[in-house]
């Protein structure tokens, strides 16, 4: 047996805080700018967050927080938060973002599986935090992220922010913390059962930045301005307030009102040239540059995820905009980039419509991803494009365990994404289905995604689910759940008809409904399981029972 050769470099383990060391030191003038709650513009530098997140990493130390503790936030995308995400981290603790749109139960209990010990939160959130105290008595305190003079009315004793801040100096070495130690705790959304949480590394945070910041995924660079729609209570905001600090970008951070309106007006003002959110945001912010008749002037490209983005909407962004959409797919538990949608040189040598085709889906792995498809034998199936599996995926910055959980999920080391997916000979990803949502006709699988798609590519659908319905004879067939445009009209008739030749004829549904909305889970992803019991009863013409 031969030894290993160890290599002689330094032994300087991954840390989150050398992120924005770096930012500070070397971009240090590169600017943050924030809609605050109270609507004005907030502008500092990279070098001046680094300063205020190291007063903060200090007001943790004065206050007796440990190494390992978990302080939690409710929090919009602004510069007190990023101030969060490293001094907190950074200082050793763990940053426990928290989405406020969840139910105020499901918060409580996420507060308390985590052990929070502090929570930071957003003046908006005062009413939460008054509902949530009572049921977190483990929580030692409550930090308004404001200054004295804007403390809120509460029934909840808090600390400000800005007092804790003030009491500090900023002369603080960030301490050398074992790269493998946690640095932040995200739950996911829970649309079945309770929320689970994954606990990233400062090691997998920080080689997820690299990740994100490469060419072929955000590719950011000290010449973008970049405006995270994606919350950074979601899943850290994709990595954007890590790999836009290791790139050395503007940062452009939007608050609460993410609205078609005040996203154009701060893009605009911002000169915004990278963005990144889910189809929702978008579909709110091509209305209102529709609308008023505008063009975006600096954006040059955006990732859309978190659901599948609409082809329609694709095809406005670049063709109407001149802006380049990079569909991406991830997982909380993935950190979360998985794949991303950016054609090769030798793709780009093909007809515009292949081309298309592959933008459409969700793209290639990245380094730091290796995905597979298997089949229900738990065997690998080609990448053919057209063989249906379950996603598995590993990687340096995919979870082996949820958070306080002991048993493993992983199926011969590998994590199953409850995804079921398609990849082509070009490794290109296509997301056909949750595999809880599939529905399955005849024993072949329907996509409901490209069946949505083809709704919403009509000019009256706003938004559409497709979903399962009992079939005495196909087991399931689909059916398509409608919510029209304002003041638009279409029948189920023309709706069916303008299927033809768009899908295979037995994936065109059954039967369409036409509803007011539908429901969405707190991250804005459709709840299918809810609407299937909704229409649980529903017949779809032609169902007879006993027919065949
Ligand atoms: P995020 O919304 O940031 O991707 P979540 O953990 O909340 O992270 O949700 C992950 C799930 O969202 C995926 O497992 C997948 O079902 C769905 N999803 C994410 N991106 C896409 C996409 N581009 N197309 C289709 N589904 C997607």
């Amino acid at each position: 047996m031969t030894t290993p050769l160890f290599g002689q470099m330094m032994d300087m383990p991954l840390n989150v805080s050398a992120l924005l060391a770096h930012a500070a030191r070397y971009n240090g003038d590169a600017g943050i700018v924030s809609r605050r709650i109270e609507g004005d513009l907030h502008r500092y530098t990279w070098r001046d967050c680094e300063r205020r997140a190291k007063q903060l990493a200090q007001a943790l130390a004065a206050l007796g927080v440990q190494r390992g503790e978990r302080i939690a936030t409710l929090a919009w995308n602004g510069y007190r938060h990023v101030e969060a995400y490293y001094g907190v981290a950074g200082y050793g603790a763990v940053c426990h973002t928290i989405n406020p749109r969840l139910f105020c139960d499901q918060i409580a209990y996420i507060v308390s599986h985590a052990d929070d010990s502090y929570v930071l939160f957003d003046t908006t959130f005062a009413a939460l935090v008054d509902a949530l105290a009572p049921q977190c008595p483990k929580v030692r305190g409550w930090i308004a992220l404001t200054d004295e003079a804007h403390l809120p009315a509460m029934q909840t004793p808090v600390l400000s922010y800005e007092t804790l801040l003030a009491a500090q100096d900023g002369e603080f070495d960030w301490p050398v913390l074992d790269e493998l130690s946690a640095s932040y705790l995200c739950y996911t959304s829970g649309t079945t059962g309770n929320p689970k949480g994954a606990l990233y590394t400062h090691r997998s945070s920080v080689l997820h930045a690299f990740g994100a910041a490469m060419p072929d995924a955000m590719g950011l660079s000290t010449r973008d301005s970049v405006l995270p729609v994606v919350p950074m209570f979601h899943v850290n905001a994709w990595g954007i307030p890590h790999a836009s600090a290791l790139a050395g970008s503007k940062l452009v951070l939007p608050g609460k009102d993410l609205d078609g309106k005040s996203l154009y007006e701060l893009m605009e003002a911002e000169r915004v040239t990278f963005s990144a959110g889910v189809p929702t945001v978008w579909m709110g912010l091509l209305r209102h540059v529709k609308e008023i008749g505008a063009k975006f002037s600096s954006l040059e490209r955006t990732i859309i995820g978190g659901s599948a983005c609409p082809p329609a909407m694709l095809a406005t962004f670049q063709q109407d905009y001149g802006v380049e959409v990079i569909h991406a797919w991830g997982m909380t538990e993935m950190s979360p980039l998985g794949t991303l949608s950016k054609l090769n040189f030798e793709q780009t040598q093909r007809p515009p419509e292949a081309q298309r085709k592959l933008l459409e889906k969700q793209g290639r792995a990245m380094f730091g991803v290796d995905m597979k498809i298997v089949g229900e034998d738990g065997h690998e199936l080609p990448w053919d494009g057209v063989a249906f599996g379950d996603l598995h995926v590993r990687g340096p910055w995919v979870i082996d365990r949820y958070f306080r959980s002991d048993a493993s999920p992983l199926v011969d080391g590998w994590f199953p994404t409850g995804d079921v997916a398609t990849i082509d000979q070009d490794g290109f990803l296509n997301i056909t289905d949750r595999s809880k949502d599939v529905i399955k006709s005849g024993g072949e699988w329907i996509s409901s995604i490209d069946v949505e798609n083809v709704a919403v590519a009509h000019p009256a659908v706003a938004e559409a689910a497709c979903i399962a319905c009992a079939h005495p004879k196909w087991t399931e067939r689909p059916l398509l759940v409608v919510v029209l445009r304002e003041g638009a009209s279409v029948t189920r008739e023309e709706l069916l008809a303008f299927y033809q030749g768009k899908v295979a004829k037995w994936w065109i549904p059954d039967d369409v409904a036409f509803v007011d909305e539908l429901p969405h889970t707190a991250t804005g992803k459709l709840q299918k399981l809810k609407l299937r019991d909704q229409f649980r009863d529903h017949k779809l013409p032609g169902a007879v029972e006993g027919a065949a």
